[in-house]
């Protein structure tokens, strides 16, 4: 059963792991996707996987950081796509530090990204929503956000910031028909999962750390996002707004 047919979606990050698998698994449901990503060539492989497998999408070069690219990018989905009915804020960064040894750089570039770049996107789209009074957003933050993780402090609290926006938004913006959800994924296999490990003495003993942790036993799978995402983005979601939930073995 196709439960976004025609909808017009954009992903953030859409290029990446998790970005991607939803990417995909929207384009499945019958939206026409766009793939947002600051690096174009990963944003261009997953429109053309969706493009080959029969579905609908365009990539668009746009690093959220930057207010007029986001502007910019979403009026192009809006002329190639048509009015965006659901954004799924999921483009996101991590460094993996103990706190004390991080810098104000690396705080105001994990702000940007995982914060503010969230803030553009809503910004963005939100006017649109309101006026054809249809809506749905879908934050992705993390369990450090709930529970908070040690090595993960800036970004804990850009999560935890993240979370706290959606509720008030999800509440600002229910009589517009909108709904704000945000869904928490634990350690998931990707790319920046890799990154974190990269920040601790042995990578391959945290990723094990991380997974023994889990009481699924295993990590995460991009697809396993997916499915909870796209789950908020439908219309089977329409009476949900301003929830959290975890994606993440329990
Ligand atoms: P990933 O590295 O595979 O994908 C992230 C994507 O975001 C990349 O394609 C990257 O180019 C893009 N991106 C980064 N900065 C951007 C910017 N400024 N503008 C536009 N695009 C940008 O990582 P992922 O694991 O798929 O992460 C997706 C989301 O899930 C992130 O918000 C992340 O914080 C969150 N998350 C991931 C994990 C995990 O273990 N992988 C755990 C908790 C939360």
């Amino acid at each position: 059963m196709q439960k976004l047919e025609g909808k017009t979606v954009i992903v953030t990050g859409g290029g990446g792991g998790i970005g991607g698998a939803t990417c995909r698994r929207l384009a499945k449901a019958g939206a026409r996707v766009a793939v947002f990503d600051m690096n174009p060539e990963a944003a261009q492989r997953v429109a053309a996987e969706i493009a080959a497998a029969g579905g609908t999408a365009a990539a668009f070069k746009c690093d959220i950081t930057n207010r007029a690219e986001v502007d910019a990018a979403v009026a192009a989905t809006e002329a190639e796509l048509g009015p965006i009915a659901v954004l799924v804020n999921n483009a996101g960064w991590d460094v993996f530090k103990p706190f004390v040894k991080t810098e104000p750089a690396e705080w105001d570039k994990l702000i940007a990204i995982n914060l503010t770049g969230a803030l553009h996107m809503h910004h963005a789209v939100l006017p649109g929503m309101a006026e054809r009074k249809y809506g749905r957003i879908v934050n992705v933050a993390s369990d450090a956000a709930r529970g908070g993780s040690s090595g993960e402090a800036v970004y804990s609290a850009c999560k935890g910031g993240l979370v706290a926006l959606s509720k008030t938004l999800a509440r600002e913006h229910a009589r517009h028909g909108i709904t704000v959800n945000v869904v928490c994924p634990g350690p998931t296999d990707t790319a920046l999962l890799a990154g974190v490990a990269e920040g601790a003495r042995d990578p391959a003993k945290l990723i094990e750390a991380f997974k023994s942790a889990i009481p699924l036993g295993r990590l995460g799978q991009p697809d396993d996002l997916a499915g909870a995402i796209a789950f908020f983005a439908s219309d089977d979601a329409s009476f949900i707004t301003g929830q959290v939930i975890s994606v993440s073995g329990g």
